[in-house]
C-alpha cells in the first residue's frame, strides 16, 4: 500500500467544498490514515514548493496557502500516489479533464482545490512534513475484501 499527501487548499474551505472533495477520495476507496486542519507558515511552504521559488508567482502562491487554514490529509491504497494524481487533474483547471476534481471545481492555475504528491519519494517527504508518525493511523477497513481482489493488496 502507498501513502500519499493531499491538501486541501485555501480556496476549497472558503468555497465550502470541503466535504465534497474528501468525499470523493472516500468513494474511490482510498483509506484516509490522517488528517488534520492546520495554518501553513512562510518556513513550510518555502519548503514544500522550492521547486518553484524563482518563479514570479512564488510570493502570490505562498500568500494563497495562508489565506486561511489548510486540511492536510494522508490518504492511503495500492498505487495511491498515481491514483490521487489521475483523480487531481492538471495543475491549471482551465485544462484539467471534466471528472478530475480541478477539472470539476475550478478555473484558475493558483486556486485549484488540491495539493498532491506527484511520485512515492516526494509523498514520503510530504508526509512527514505535515504529519507527526503518530497522527498518521493504521487500521484495517472492514470491507477491505470487497475493495481490493486477494492479490491485490
Ligand atoms: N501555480 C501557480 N501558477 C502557475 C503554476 C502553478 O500559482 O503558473 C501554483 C498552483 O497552485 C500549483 C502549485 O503552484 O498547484 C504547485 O505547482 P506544481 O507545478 O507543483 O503543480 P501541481 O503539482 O500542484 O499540479
Ligand atoms: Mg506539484
Amino acid at each position: 500500500m502507498e501513502q500519499t499527501l493531499v491538501l486541501l487548499k485555501p480556496c476549497t474551505l472558503q468555497r465550502g467544498l470541503v466535504g465534497e472533495i474528501i468525499s470523493r477520495f472516500e468513494k474511490k476507496g482510498l483509506r484516509l490514515a490522517g488528517m488534520k486542519m492546520m495554518q501553513l507558515t512562510d518556513a513550510i511552504l518555502n519548503e514544500h514548493y522550492a521547486h518553484l521559488r524563482e518563479k514570479p508567482f512564488f510570493q502570490m502562491l505562498k500568500d494563497s496557502m495562508m489565506a486561511t487554514p489548510v486540511i492536510a490529509c494522508c490518504l492511503e491504497g495500492v498505487e495511491a500516489v498515481r491514483v490521487v494524481r489521475a483523480m487531481t487533474g492538471a495543475t491549471n483547471g482551465r485544462n484539467a479533464d471534466p471528472g478530475t476534481i480541478r477539472g470539476d471545481y475550478c478555473v484558475s492555475n493558483q486556486q485549484n482545490i488540491v495539493h498532491a504528491s506527484d511520485s512515492l519519494e516526494t509523498a514520503a517527504v510530504e508526509l512527514a512534513r505535515f504529519f507527526k508518525p503518530e497522527e498518521i493511523f493504521s487500521y484495517t477497513p472492514s470491507n477491505m475484501n470487497f475493495m481490493y481482489a486477494l492479490d491485490e493488496r
